[in-house]
Order: structure tokens, then C-alpha cells, then sequence
């Protein structure tokens, strides 16, 4: 998808410039970078428009590139993400949405958050606010609104034997490998390690979508399925979704053999079940590099692969990723 570019983006300054900045505020040339993967632009809405600027005399203004505001989409579901990005002269910025602050990393042509919206969170417009920085220390928010669309879940009934119930069960288990999870997926990396498009890890048919709620032998659909499964026979191979460093190839209790992949910007890829692995922690791959092999290990009822994507520790719907509803 290529949204069309929106003309007549504007760029405002805040007050509260430093005394003295020999800042030459011209009319808006629109700079016409791309996005940080290629996106146009689409909107910018100021929230305060500039006072004109002081120049010094015997002083000569610096020129600065404009922050323009990047969006990938003005409607995202639960569950869904935006990329947002910066272009311009900036060193660094917060994204701000639902309640959450996202510090940008800085990309190839921009700054660059991938924006995550949760299961449950409010539908309807809800403001998006970015606050940068400029290379000569200026303060600017950009921000626009964006449009939460409501998800209706699934219900799936699934039947596990004893043995896996006993250790679905064991609340130390689930609790210790999740907030071990919750650590990894809420890192970090300040820095671009995804390139272009994403892609679904396996071949195989799609037997559980992210958000499905779950009755376990019986019991009241509860919780959202944390990730996208696709059953295929064991030692099918997994490939990864996108380029990055693999943070994680061991043994879990709940998810069995995983693999998780951090893109960078705080973007991850897991995944589960693994019947092998064929990359170690640290490691740099491609996208579409193999990385495993498909298996029935951990809490799991088949041979298929759990697939799940995460930005700054929430879980989001992996397809997304890849049927162009996230606008990338
Ligand atoms: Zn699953």
C-alpha cells in the first residue's frame, strides 16, 4: 500500500526557543524525504502556531530541515500499530498515544516508534502527539488524531491432557516465563534493524488468529491469544518475519523451544513450539533468513508455529504486520 501524500504540510514552532536563536524561519518547501521505509507523508496538524522569529543582526541563520509528521495509517485497529516518523533536522523525540510515551530510534531517512494500540484499548479518535527536538536544541509537538477501530474477537475450545493442564496451571510457570517475556519485549533498542516489508514466518494454514479467546476444557472464554499459530508438519522451516538480532533461542516452559527477534525501535518477532532452532543469541539475521523449525514443544496440542509481534511489551496482532491494515 502507498498512501498518497497529502500536500500542504505545514511545520509550527512552540514557543520557548532560546534567547538569541538565529533561527531563519522560511515558508514550508515541504521537504520531500521519504518516511523511514518509504511511506509518504501524509499529515502534519500543528497545535501552536510560530511568532516570528528574531535574527540577530551580523548573524547569519542556520537552515533547518522541518519536522514533518509521518503516519502510516488514520485508522488502526486493536491490536494494530501505526509507524510513526520524523523527518527533518531532529536528534530525538517522544511519540505519545493511549496513555504511552514511545522514544523514537532513529531509522535511515528519519526517527521512527512503532505505535501499538492493546486489545482492549478505547475505540474512536484519539490524539497522537510527537514531541522532538531539533538540531539546534528548539522544542517542536507535532500531532494529529488517529482513529482506534474496534475488533471483534473470536472464541476458540481447546482440550489439553493433565500433564499440560498441570503445568498451564502451575501459576509460578506461567508467571516466571511471562515476566521473563515482559522484560525482553519492553526493551529498547534506539536503533533501525527492520528493512521494508514483513513477512509471515511459515507456510502453513492459519489455524488460531492473535486476540482469539479461550475456553480451556470448559472453562469461560477468557484472556486474548497472544499470538497468530499455523499449523504445519514438524520440521517445516521458519524463516524470519523481518531483519534483526536474535535476544532469545532456548527452551521455555509454556511457548517450548522459541526464538525471538528484536527489530530494533522496540519491535519484536517470537516465536514458539520449535521443534529446533538454527540461529544463537546475539546473532544478526535477514529477513527471510531461516531460523527454526517448526515442532510441538511447550504447552501445545500439534506441530505449528506461534507467531507473535510485540512493541514496547505489548502484544500485537502479527498479521497486521503483513495484510496492510497497519497502513505498512
Ligand atoms: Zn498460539
Amino acid at each position: 500500500m502507498s498512501p498518497a501524500r497529502v500536500p500542504g504540510v505545514r511545520w509550527w514552532f512552540l514557543p520557548g526557543f532560546a534567547a538569541g536563536l538565529s533561527l531563519l524561519l522560511t515558508a514550508c518547501g515541504g521537504a520531500s524525504a521519504d518516511s523511514d521505509d518509504g511511506i509518504r507523508v501524509t499529515l502534519v496538524t500543528p497545535i501552536v502556531s510560530n511568532p516570528t522569529p528574531t535574527v540577530i543582526p551580523g548573524t547569519t541563520p542556520t537552515p533547518i530541515v522541518p519536522p514533518e509528521l509521518v503516519i502510516s495509517t488514520f485508522e488502526v485497529h486493536q491490536a494494530g500499530a501505526v509507524l510513526v516518523s520524523v523527518t527533518g533536522d531532529i536528534t530525538g523525540g517522544t511519540a505519545s498515544f493511549l496513555g504511552r510515551n514511545y522514544k523514537l530510534a532513529k531509522g535511515s531517512q528519519s526517527m521512527f516508534a512503532f505505535v501499538a494500540v492493546d486489545t482492549e484499548d478505547p475505540v474512536g479518535p484519539q490524539p497522537l502527539r510527537v514531541d522532538v527536538t531539533l538540531k539546534n536544541s528548539s522544542k517542536v509537538t507535532l500531532q494529529d488524531t488517529v482513529h482506534v477501530v474496534r475488533t471483534d474477537w473470536t472464541v476458540d475450545s481447546l482440550e489439553f491432557t493433565d500433564e499440560q493442564t498441570q503445568a498451564l496451571l502451575d501459576p509460578k510457570v506461567v508467571a516466571d516465563e511471562l515476566a521473563m517475556l515482559k522484560t525482553i519485549y519492553g526493551g529498547v533498542t534506539p536503533e533501525k534493524l527492520w528493512t521494508g516489508a514483513w513477512q509471515v514466518p511459515v507456510m502453513g494454514a492459519l489455524t488460531a488468529r492473535y486476540g482469539e479467546q479461550r475456553s480451556i476444557n470448559g472453562s469461560v472464554p477468557s484472556g486474548h491469544h497472544g499470538g497468530t499459530d499455523f499449523g504445519a508438519a514438524e520440521g517445516t522451516p521458519v524463516v524470519a518475519t523481518n531483519s534483526g538480532r536474535v535476544v532469545l533461542a532456548r527452551q521455555l516452559k509454556v511457548r517450548g523451544t522459541m526464538v525471538i527477534i528484536d527489530h530494533g525501535g522496540g519491535l519484536f518477532s517470537g516465536y514458539a513450539h520449535l521443534s529446533k532452532t538454527l540461529v544463537t543469541e546475539g546473532q544478526l539475521v535477514a529477513s527471510g533468513d531461516p531460523i527454526a523449525e517448526v515442532g510441538n514443544t511447550g504447552l501445545s496440542t500439534g506441530a505449528h508455529l506461534h507467531w507473535e509481534m510485540a512493541s514496547q511489551g505489548i502484544l500485537l496482532d502479527a498479521l497486521r504486520f503483513t495484510d496492510g491494515t497497519n497502513g505498512f
